[in-house]
Protein backbone atom coordinates (compact mmCIF):
# COMPACT_ATOMS: atom_id res chain seq x y z
CA UNK A 1 0.00 0.00 0.00
CA UNK A 2 1.44 3.25 -0.93
CA UNK A 3 0.92 5.45 2.59
CA UNK A 4 -0.67 8.36 0.88
CA UNK A 5 -3.27 6.42 -0.38
CA UNK A 6 -4.85 7.06 3.22
CA UNK A 7 -6.36 3.93 3.74
CA UNK A 8 -5.75 1.95 7.15
CA UNK A 9 -6.98 -1.23 7.77
CA UNK A 10 -9.59 -2.25 9.94
CA UNK A 11 -9.22 -4.12 13.26
CA UNK A 12 -11.55 -6.50 15.08
CA UNK A 13 -10.59 -8.58 17.87
CA UNK A 14 -12.99 -11.18 19.15
CA UNK A 15 -13.34 -12.84 22.67
CA UNK A 16 -9.05 -12.25 22.52
CA UNK A 17 -7.97 -14.34 25.82
CA UNK A 18 -4.26 -14.86 26.82
CA UNK A 19 -2.69 -16.70 29.62
CA UNK A 20 0.23 -17.37 30.96
CA UNK A 21 0.00 -20.36 33.04
CA UNK A 22 -2.47 -19.32 35.98
CA UNK A 23 -2.37 -16.08 34.81
CA UNK A 24 -5.09 -14.64 32.69
CA UNK A 25 -3.70 -11.29 31.25
CA UNK A 26 -6.13 -11.01 28.71
CA UNK A 27 -9.96 -12.06 29.64
CA UNK A 28 -12.26 -12.47 26.15
CA UNK A 29 -11.37 -9.38 25.20
CA UNK A 30 -13.90 -7.89 22.32
CA UNK A 31 -13.21 -4.68 20.16
CA UNK A 32 -13.41 -3.07 16.83
CA UNK A 33 -11.37 -0.18 15.88
CA UNK A 34 -12.64 1.88 12.16
CA UNK A 35 -9.94 2.35 9.39
CA UNK A 36 -8.02 5.51 9.83
CA UNK A 37 -8.91 5.69 13.50
CA UNK A 38 -6.02 6.13 16.77
CA UNK A 39 -7.06 3.66 19.28
CA UNK A 40 -4.94 4.16 22.73
CA UNK A 41 -5.12 1.22 25.24
CA UNK A 42 -5.08 3.20 28.15
CA UNK A 43 -4.68 1.79 32.16
CA UNK A 44 -2.33 1.01 34.79
CA UNK A 45 0.80 -0.31 35.12
CA UNK A 46 -0.26 -5.01 34.44
CA UNK A 47 -3.51 -4.54 33.01
CA UNK A 48 -2.83 -6.56 30.21
CA UNK A 49 -2.24 -3.45 27.67
CA UNK A 50 1.18 -4.50 26.47
CA UNK A 51 0.07 -8.01 26.22
CA UNK A 52 -3.14 -7.08 23.64
CA UNK A 53 -0.81 -5.38 21.74
CA UNK A 54 1.52 -8.16 21.73
CA UNK A 55 -0.94 -10.36 20.25
CA UNK A 56 -2.58 -8.16 17.65
CA UNK A 57 1.27 -8.10 16.41
CA UNK A 58 1.61 -11.47 16.58
CA UNK A 59 4.63 -11.49 19.10
CA UNK A 60 2.29 -13.60 21.60
CA UNK A 61 -0.03 -16.28 20.28
CA UNK A 62 -3.29 -15.92 21.37
CA UNK A 63 -4.65 -18.16 23.81
CA UNK A 64 -8.67 -17.85 22.49
CA UNK A 65 -10.50 -15.74 20.35
CA UNK A 66 -9.69 -14.41 16.60
CA UNK A 67 -7.64 -11.12 15.47
CA UNK A 68 -9.11 -9.67 12.21
CA UNK A 69 -6.85 -6.99 10.54
CA UNK A 70 -8.40 -5.09 7.15
CA UNK A 71 -10.97 -8.66 7.10
CA UNK A 72 -8.08 -10.53 7.04
CA UNK A 73 -8.31 -13.52 9.62
CA UNK A 74 -4.41 -12.81 10.99
CA UNK A 75 -4.99 -15.16 13.66
CA UNK A 76 -2.48 -18.23 12.97
CA UNK A 77 -0.27 -15.90 11.17
CA UNK A 78 3.15 -14.73 11.75
CA UNK A 79 4.02 -10.63 12.62
CA UNK A 80 5.57 -10.58 8.81
CA UNK A 81 3.01 -11.77 7.26
CA UNK A 82 -0.04 -9.28 9.20
CA UNK A 83 0.44 -6.20 7.52
CA UNK A 84 1.67 -4.30 10.30
CA UNK A 85 4.48 -2.17 11.59
CA UNK A 86 6.09 -1.64 14.93
CA UNK A 87 7.83 1.39 17.76
CA UNK A 88 8.40 0.53 20.87
CA UNK A 89 9.71 2.37 23.68
CA UNK A 90 12.99 1.04 23.50
CA UNK A 91 13.59 1.91 19.97
CA UNK A 92 17.07 0.03 19.79
CA UNK A 93 18.61 1.78 16.79
CA UNK A 94 21.50 0.47 15.49
CA UNK A 95 24.59 2.51 16.18
CA UNK A 96 27.23 1.93 13.28
CA UNK A 97 24.27 2.21 11.35
CA UNK A 98 23.69 5.57 9.87
CA UNK A 99 20.24 7.19 10.14
CA UNK A 100 19.39 6.06 6.32
CA UNK A 101 20.32 2.46 6.96
CA UNK A 102 18.38 2.52 10.20
CA UNK A 103 15.67 3.52 8.19
CA UNK A 104 15.64 0.85 5.78
CA UNK A 105 17.05 -1.94 7.79
CA UNK A 106 13.92 -3.64 7.13
CA UNK A 107 13.10 -3.24 3.78
CA UNK A 108 16.55 -4.62 3.33
CA UNK A 109 15.87 -7.50 5.26
CA UNK A 110 12.17 -8.24 3.32
CA UNK A 111 14.60 -7.75 -0.01
CA UNK A 112 12.58 -4.65 -1.40
CA UNK A 113 14.30 -3.36 -4.51
CA UNK A 114 16.50 -0.99 -4.47
CA UNK A 115 14.38 2.05 -6.52
CA UNK A 116 11.71 1.25 -4.12
CA UNK A 117 14.03 1.74 -1.49
CA UNK A 118 15.25 4.79 -2.56
CA UNK A 119 11.82 6.54 -3.15
CA UNK A 120 10.19 5.30 0.32
CA UNK A 121 13.36 6.58 2.25
CA UNK A 122 13.41 10.12 0.39
CA UNK A 123 9.42 10.44 0.50
CA UNK A 124 9.61 9.05 4.61
CA UNK A 125 12.61 11.33 5.62
CA UNK A 126 10.90 14.35 3.90
CA UNK A 127 8.02 13.90 5.63
CA UNK A 128 9.73 13.23 9.37
CA UNK A 129 11.85 16.59 8.46
CA UNK A 130 14.87 13.78 8.57
CA UNK A 131 16.09 14.62 5.23
CA UNK A 132 18.98 16.72 6.24
CA UNK A 133 20.02 13.61 9.00
CA UNK A 134 20.01 10.46 6.88
CA UNK A 135 24.21 10.20 7.06
CA UNK A 136 24.74 10.58 10.45
CA UNK A 137 24.43 8.00 12.92
CA UNK A 138 22.19 7.45 16.36
CA UNK A 139 24.90 8.70 18.72
CA UNK A 140 24.83 12.34 16.44
CA UNK A 141 20.96 12.90 16.88
CA UNK A 142 19.18 14.44 20.00
CA UNK A 143 16.52 12.19 22.06
CA UNK A 144 13.73 13.65 19.75
CA UNK A 145 15.76 12.98 16.54
CA UNK A 146 16.44 9.20 17.41
CA UNK A 147 12.52 8.69 18.45
CA UNK A 148 11.78 10.48 14.71
CA UNK A 149 14.26 7.79 13.43
CA UNK A 150 12.35 4.95 15.24
CA UNK A 151 9.18 6.17 14.16
CA UNK A 152 10.47 6.74 10.02
CA UNK A 153 11.54 2.79 10.54
CA UNK A 154 7.89 1.90 11.18
CA UNK A 155 6.19 4.59 8.64
CA UNK A 156 8.70 3.66 5.92
CA UNK A 157 7.05 -0.18 5.77
CA UNK A 158 3.97 1.43 4.76
CA UNK A 159 1.77 -1.24 6.54
CA UNK A 160 -1.68 -0.30 7.39
CA UNK A 161 -1.74 -0.69 10.93
CA UNK A 162 0.74 0.83 12.74
CA UNK A 163 1.63 -0.07 16.30
CA UNK A 164 2.90 1.61 19.16
CA UNK A 165 3.94 0.74 22.62
CA UNK A 166 4.75 3.67 25.14
CA UNK A 167 6.84 5.00 22.45
CA UNK A 168 7.64 8.12 24.17
CA UNK A 169 8.23 7.13 27.70
CA UNK A 170 11.78 7.67 27.76
CA UNK A 171 11.11 11.58 26.40
CA UNK A 172 10.75 14.58 29.00
CA UNK A 173 7.61 16.37 29.22
CA UNK A 174 8.11 18.98 26.49
CA UNK A 175 9.37 16.69 23.64
CA UNK A 176 6.43 14.15 25.05
CA UNK A 177 4.06 16.87 23.96
CA UNK A 178 5.52 17.66 20.74
CA UNK A 179 5.91 14.42 19.58
CA UNK A 180 2.42 13.20 20.73
CA UNK A 181 1.43 16.14 18.07
CA UNK A 182 3.79 14.61 15.59
CA UNK A 183 2.50 11.20 15.55
CA UNK A 184 -1.15 12.01 15.55
CA UNK A 185 -1.04 14.29 12.60
CA UNK A 186 1.47 12.12 10.34
CA UNK A 187 -1.49 9.21 11.33
CA UNK A 188 -4.22 11.77 9.96
CA UNK A 189 -2.08 12.52 7.08
CA UNK A 190 -1.14 8.77 6.48
CA UNK A 191 -4.41 7.80 7.01
CA UNK A 192 -3.09 4.68 9.24
CA UNK A 193 -4.85 2.57 11.53
CA UNK A 194 -2.80 3.15 14.54
CA UNK A 195 -3.16 1.29 17.93
CA UNK A 196 -1.04 3.23 20.70
CA UNK A 197 -0.47 1.78 24.26
CA UNK A 198 0.19 4.49 26.92
CA UNK A 199 -0.78 4.55 30.99
CA UNK A 200 -0.85 8.68 30.40
CA UNK A 201 -4.41 9.77 30.40
CA UNK A 202 -3.21 13.15 29.10
CA UNK A 203 -1.70 11.13 26.10
CA UNK A 204 -4.68 8.98 25.51
CA UNK A 205 -7.24 11.65 25.74
CA UNK A 206 -5.21 13.83 23.61
CA UNK A 207 -4.64 11.66 20.87
CA UNK A 208 -7.02 9.28 20.49
CA UNK A 209 -10.01 8.85 18.49
CA UNK A 210 -10.81 5.87 20.58
CA UNK A 211 -9.47 5.11 23.89
CA UNK A 212 -9.73 1.80 25.51
CA UNK A 213 -9.22 1.72 29.20
CA UNK A 214 -8.43 -1.51 30.59
CA UNK A 215 -8.30 -2.87 34.24
CA UNK A 216 -6.85 -6.26 35.19
CA UNK A 217 -7.24 -7.76 31.55
CA UNK A 218 -10.58 -6.92 30.93
CA UNK A 219 -11.79 -3.64 28.97
CA UNK A 220 -13.59 -1.34 31.72
CA UNK A 221 -14.88 1.54 29.11
CA UNK A 222 -14.43 1.54 25.21
CA UNK A 223 -15.54 4.88 24.42
CA UNK A 224 -14.14 8.35 22.57
CA UNK A 225 -12.42 10.97 24.81
CA UNK A 226 -15.09 12.87 24.77
CA UNK A 227 -17.39 10.29 25.95
CA UNK A 228 -14.99 8.70 28.76
CA UNK A 229 -14.73 12.56 30.39
CA UNK A 230 -18.50 13.31 30.12
CA UNK A 231 -19.93 9.88 31.21
CA UNK A 232 -17.35 7.37 32.92
CA UNK A 233 -18.97 3.97 32.74
CA UNK A 234 -17.67 3.45 36.53
CA UNK A 235 -15.51 4.45 39.58
CA UNK A 236 -12.44 3.62 37.89
CA UNK A 237 -12.69 5.34 34.49
CA UNK A 238 -13.56 8.10 36.49
CA UNK A 239 -10.51 8.60 38.59
CA UNK A 240 -8.09 7.80 35.69
CA UNK A 241 -9.58 10.41 33.37
CA UNK A 242 -8.40 14.23 34.16
CA UNK A 243 -5.82 16.53 35.56
CA UNK A 244 -6.60 15.95 39.00
CA UNK A 245 -9.24 13.24 38.42
CA UNK A 246 -12.20 13.76 39.05
CA UNK A 247 -12.70 13.30 43.56
CA UNK A 248 -15.53 10.18 44.33
CA UNK A 249 -17.16 11.33 47.93
CA UNK A 250 -19.11 9.02 50.02
CA UNK A 251 -22.11 10.43 50.04
CA UNK A 252 -24.47 9.44 53.79
CA UNK A 253 -28.12 10.08 54.76
CA UNK A 254 -28.57 13.17 56.16
CA UNK A 255 -31.55 15.19 57.72
CA UNK A 256 -31.78 16.91 54.14
CA UNK A 257 -31.07 14.72 51.77
CA UNK A 258 -27.44 12.83 50.97
CA UNK A 259 -24.72 14.18 52.55
CA UNK A 260 -20.98 13.96 52.44
CA UNK A 261 -19.64 11.33 54.57
CA UNK A 262 -18.84 13.41 58.11
CA UNK A 263 -20.80 16.50 57.09
CA UNK A 264 -24.19 15.86 57.78
CA UNK A 265 -25.76 19.33 58.00
CA UNK A 266 -24.67 20.28 54.01
CA UNK A 267 -27.62 17.96 51.70
CA UNK A 268 -25.23 17.78 48.37
CA UNK A 269 -27.61 15.32 46.50
CA UNK A 270 -31.48 14.00 46.71
CA UNK A 271 -31.55 11.41 49.31
CA UNK A 272 -31.90 8.47 47.41
CA UNK A 273 -28.21 9.06 46.78
CA UNK A 274 -27.32 8.25 50.17
CA UNK A 275 -25.13 5.42 50.37
CA UNK A 276 -23.84 5.89 46.69
CA UNK A 277 -20.09 7.87 45.23
CA UNK A 278 -20.50 11.23 44.03
CA UNK A 279 -18.25 12.06 41.22
CA UNK A 280 -16.87 15.68 41.56
CA UNK A 281 -14.64 17.04 38.94
CA UNK A 282 -12.46 19.99 40.01
CA UNK A 283 -12.72 22.35 37.35
CA UNK A 284 -16.64 22.10 38.27
CA UNK A 285 -16.40 23.06 41.84
CA UNK A 286 -15.71 26.97 42.77
CA UNK A 287 -15.01 28.55 46.00
CA UNK A 288 -17.50 30.92 46.40
CA UNK A 289 -18.71 33.80 49.12
CA UNK A 290 -21.69 33.01 51.10
CA UNK A 291 -23.61 30.54 50.95
CA UNK A 292 -22.23 26.98 49.68
CA UNK A 293 -20.61 23.84 51.42
CA UNK A 294 -18.32 24.82 54.35
CA UNK A 295 -15.15 23.44 53.72
CA UNK A 296 -11.74 23.73 55.01
CA UNK A 297 -8.64 24.41 52.70
CA UNK A 298 -5.22 21.69 53.12
CA UNK A 299 -3.61 22.94 50.68
CA UNK A 300 -3.29 25.05 47.35
CA UNK A 301 -1.30 24.06 44.54
CA UNK A 302 -0.52 26.71 42.01
CA UNK A 303 0.34 25.39 38.43
CA UNK A 304 0.85 28.61 37.10
CA UNK A 305 -2.41 29.43 34.90
CA UNK A 306 -4.72 27.67 38.08
CA UNK A 307 -4.58 26.99 41.24
CA UNK A 308 -5.83 23.37 42.92
CA UNK A 309 -7.17 23.55 46.11
CA UNK A 310 -7.73 20.41 48.25
CA UNK A 311 -10.40 21.15 50.72
CA UNK A 312 -11.72 18.52 53.84
CA UNK A 313 -15.30 18.71 53.99
CA UNK A 314 -16.48 16.19 56.39
CA UNK A 315 -14.02 12.86 56.32
CA UNK A 316 -13.38 13.33 52.47
CA UNK A 317 -11.70 15.61 50.55
CA UNK A 318 -13.24 17.97 47.55
CA UNK A 319 -10.73 19.50 44.92
CA UNK A 320 -11.49 22.63 43.28
CA UNK A 321 -9.56 23.90 39.81
CA UNK A 322 -9.32 27.54 39.73
CA UNK A 323 -8.36 30.07 37.29
CA UNK A 324 -5.40 32.20 38.32
CA UNK A 325 -3.43 32.39 41.78
CA UNK A 326 -4.68 31.79 44.58
CA UNK A 327 -3.18 32.15 47.71
CA UNK A 328 -4.71 30.56 50.73
CA UNK A 329 -3.39 29.33 53.73
CA UNK A 330 -3.50 25.80 54.79
CA UNK A 331 -6.57 26.00 57.45
CA UNK A 332 -8.69 28.24 56.14
CA UNK A 333 -12.23 27.91 56.18
CA UNK A 334 -13.90 28.24 52.57
CA UNK A 335 -17.18 27.93 51.00
CA UNK A 336 -17.83 25.91 48.15
CA UNK A 337 -20.15 26.04 45.53
CA UNK A 338 -20.97 22.27 43.96
CA UNK A 339 -22.12 21.72 40.50
CA UNK A 340 -25.69 19.89 40.41
CA UNK A 341 -25.03 15.81 40.68
CA UNK A 342 -23.95 14.33 37.83
CA UNK A 343 -21.91 11.19 38.21
CA UNK A 344 -22.96 8.64 40.93
CA UNK A 345 -21.88 5.21 41.03
CA UNK A 346 -22.58 2.19 42.88
CA UNK A 347 -19.84 1.92 46.16
CA UNK A 348 -19.65 -1.75 45.90
CA UNK A 349 -19.47 -2.56 42.37
CA UNK A 350 -18.60 1.06 41.04
CA UNK A 351 -20.66 1.14 38.06
CA UNK A 352 -22.24 4.24 36.83
CA UNK A 353 -25.67 4.40 38.23
CA UNK A 354 -28.54 6.66 37.20
CA UNK A 355 -29.77 10.17 38.47
CA UNK A 356 -32.07 10.53 41.13
CA UNK A 357 -34.83 12.24 39.07
CA UNK A 358 -35.75 14.37 41.85
CA UNK A 359 -34.82 17.74 41.58
CA UNK A 360 -31.07 17.83 42.91
CA UNK A 361 -30.99 19.19 46.48
CA UNK A 362 -27.58 22.04 46.59
CA UNK A 363 -24.96 22.73 48.78
P1 LIG B 1 2.92 -2.02 31.89
O1 LIG B 1 2.25 -0.70 31.70
O2 LIG B 1 3.58 -2.17 33.23
O3 LIG B 1 3.80 -2.44 30.74
P2 LIG B 1 0.74 -3.67 30.88
O4 LIG B 1 -0.62 -3.10 31.10
O5 LIG B 1 1.32 -3.51 29.54
O6 LIG B 1 1.73 -3.13 32.00
P3 LIG B 1 1.20 -6.48 30.53
O7 LIG B 1 2.69 -6.34 30.35
O8 LIG B 1 0.38 -6.75 29.33
O9 LIG B 1 0.63 -5.21 31.29
O10 LIG B 1 0.94 -7.63 31.61
C1 LIG B 1 -0.36 -8.10 31.94
C2 LIG B 1 -0.24 -9.24 32.93
O11 LIG B 1 0.35 -10.39 32.30
C3 LIG B 1 0.62 -8.94 34.14
O12 LIG B 1 0.06 -9.57 35.26
C4 LIG B 1 1.95 -9.57 33.78
O13 LIG B 1 2.66 -9.93 34.93
C5 LIG B 1 1.52 -10.77 32.98
N1 LIG B 1 2.51 -11.18 31.96
C6 LIG B 1 2.89 -10.45 30.88
N2 LIG B 1 3.81 -11.11 30.15
C7 LIG B 1 4.01 -12.29 30.79
C8 LIG B 1 4.85 -13.44 30.52
N3 LIG B 1 5.64 -13.50 29.44
N4 LIG B 1 4.80 -14.46 31.41
C9 LIG B 1 3.99 -14.42 32.49
N5 LIG B 1 3.18 -13.38 32.79
C10 LIG B 1 3.18 -12.33 31.95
Amino acid sequence: MNPTDGRGAAIRLDAVRKQFGDTVALHDITLDAAPGSLVVLLGPSGCGKSTLLRVLAGLEEATGGTVHLGGRDVTGLPPAARGISMVFQSYALFPHLTVAENILFGLRARKVARAERDARLARTAAMMGLDKLLERRPGQLSGGQQQRVALARAIVAEAPVCLMDEPLSNLDAKLRAEMRHEIRSLQQRLGLTMVYVTHDQVEAMSMADQVVLMRDGRIEQDATPAELYARPATAFAAGFIGTPPMALLRLEAGPGGACIAGAPEHAVAPAEAAGALLGLRPEDVAPTNGHGLPATVTSAEFLGAETVLRCAVGSEVVQARIPGHQVMTPGSPIRLRLPPPAHLFDHATGRRLPLPVHAPALA
